[in-house]
């Protein structure tokens, strides 16, 4: 089920945080702009050290706070980890992750034929399935070097 897609621009992230009442903040918009900015899925913890140095006031509290809210109004998700902390990605269509079992990076990917798997019969019995993602697991380029 495709739930809406990426926002690749503050305008239309604006747009949505005012229809959910939430109110726009520098630092909201900052949070979400990093998370745009980043390819591998970050926690929030990662999102915070990088902010930290610009805004001085912002607590981890606060990022991850916010990071939750925004997978509460649909505009992020909360990724599939293994154990570790949240990870968030913004990216809210279709895809398939790829984990580095070394550096904990998740990098999305794309393919047709995933989205066609078929669900067993079993999993029918027991579940209204509303979304389906591939996971596979790996060692990325920088941590074969
Ligand atoms: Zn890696
Ligand atoms: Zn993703």
């Amino acid at each position: 089920m495709q739930t809406g897609s990426r926002i690749d621009n503050i305008q239309e992230f604006t747009q949505i945080c005012r229809e959910h009442r939430l109110k726009i903040t520098p630092q909201r918009i900052a949070i979400y702009r990093e998370l745009l900015n980043s390819d591998t899925h970050p926690a929030a913890d990662t999102i915070y050290q990088i902010l930290k140095k610009e805004y001085t006031n912002i607590s981890f509290d606060t990022v991850n706070r916010t990071l939750l809210t925004f997978a509460k109004i649909g505009i992020v998700e909360v990724v599939e980890t293994f154990g570790g902390a949240k990870r968030f990605d913004p990216n809210v269509t279709n895809h398939h992750h790829i984990h580095c079992s070394q550096c904990g990076k998740i990098l999305d990917f794309y393919s047709r034929a995933y989205d066609k798997l078929a669900v067993p019969d079993g999993v029918y019995e027991q579940f209204q399935v509303v979304s389906k993602r591939v996971i596979l697991k790996g060692i990325c380029k920088d941590c074969r070097q």
